[in-house]
C-alpha cells in the first residue's frame, strides 16, 4: 500500500519561520509518541488527528521557539502521514546534536487516553521510514527517541515494537501459532470501541480459525458480530462480549 501523505497544505500548516537545515542522508529513524494524554477518540475522527497535529506545531513554534513542528514526519491512527519538515530537512525532535543522525517520526499515541499503537499507527510509521528511505538517503536504522537521550519517549509499547526490530503487523491466518495466551482480566467489548493488544491477541486466533476480522486492535462492530456468531457456534450466551469462558473457547474449541 502507497504512503497516504497528508500535505502541509492539506492538514494547514503555518509556514516556517526560517530556513531548514539541509540533510542528504542519515543512519535512519528515531520513532517518537506525544508524551502527553491523547483521547481515545481520535481513533473514530480523523479531525481530531488534525487538530492535534497543528497544536503540536503551535507548541513547537510557540512554546519551544523553533522555526517549525520538529517532526519529520507525523502518523495518525488512520494510517495518515502528515508532511512535517519532510525528508533532506534537519528535524528537531530527537534533542541537541542528534538531529542530523536520525529523522524524526511521531507515532500519535500519547502516555495516557490512547496509548496502545494500532497496526494502521505501526505500518503508517513504516510507510513513513520507507518514504524517508526513498526521498530522503534515511539509512535502516529504526531507534526510539530515548535511545541515546534522556526521555521515556517513544513510550512503552511503541519502544517494544521498535525493540523487537519494528515488524509490518501481521496477523495472517499462515502465521505460527502462539501459545494459548491466559485471559486479560477484562472483558472485550463494544460500544465503545475497546483499544488493546489483548484485542489484537483474540482478533489474531479468531483470524488463525478462520474468521475475516481486521487484526487491528480495536474492538468494534465487526469484532462483536464475529464473536456473537462465533459464540452460537459454539452454544455459548451470545453476548458478542469476550468473556473468559469465550476467550478459552478461543483457543480450545475445535475449528469446525
Ligand atoms: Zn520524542
Ligand atoms: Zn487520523
Amino acid at each position: 500500500m502507497a504512503i497516504d501523505l497528508v500535505t502541509r497544505r492539506e492538514w494547514g500548516a503555518r509556514q516556517p519561520r526560517g530556513a531548514y537545515g539541509r540533510l542528504s542522508s542519515t543512519r535512519g529513524v528515531k520513532v517518537h509518541y506525544t508524551g502527553g494524554q491523547v483521547s481515545p477518540d481520535i481513533v473514530g475522527d480523523h479531525a481530531r488527528c488534525v487538530a492535534l497535529v497543528r497544536s503540536i506545531q503551535n507548541h513547537h513554534m510557540d512554546g519551544n521557539g523553533w522555526i517549525d513542528v520538529g517532526y519529520s514526519l507525523l502518523v495518525c491512527p488512520h494510517r495518515k502521514v502528515f508532511e512535517g519538515r519532510g525528508p533532506n530537512h534537519l528535524p528537531a525532535a530527537n534533542g541537541s546534536g542528534l538531529n542530523s543522525g536520525h529523522y524524526a517520526v511521531l507515532g500519535l499515541v500519547g502516555s495516557t487516553g490512547f496509548t496502545q499503537p494500532t497496526d494502521d499507527v505501526l505500518h503508517g510509521i513504516l510507510d513513513a521510514v520507507e518514504y524517508l528511505r526513498d526521498k530522503g538517503g534515511a539509512g535502516d536504522e529504526i531507534k526510539g527517541h530515548r535511545d541515546g537521550y534522556s526521555t521515556d519517549c517513544p513510550g512503552g509499547p511503541l519502544y517494544a515494537w521498535v525493540k523487537r526490530g519494528a515488524p509490518r503487523p501481521g496477523g495472517g491466518p499462515t502465521d505460527p501459532p502462539e501459545p494459548h495466551p491466559s485471559f486479560p482480566g477484562r472483558v472485550l467489548k463494544y460500544p465503545p470501541v475497546m483499544v488493546g493488544e489483548d484485542v489484537r491477541t483474540w482478533q489474531r486466533q479468531m483470524r488463525r480459525r478462520g474468521w475475516d476480522i481486521d487484526v487491528d486492535g480495536l474492538y468494534g462492530e465487526a469484532s462483536r458480530d464475529a464473536c456473537r456468531a462465533f459464540q452460537r457456534e459454539k452454544g455459548l450466551s451470545a453476548t458478542g462480549a469476550v468473556n473468559r469462558a469465550t476467550w478459552q473457547a478461543t483457543w480450545e474449541e475445535p475449528v469446525t
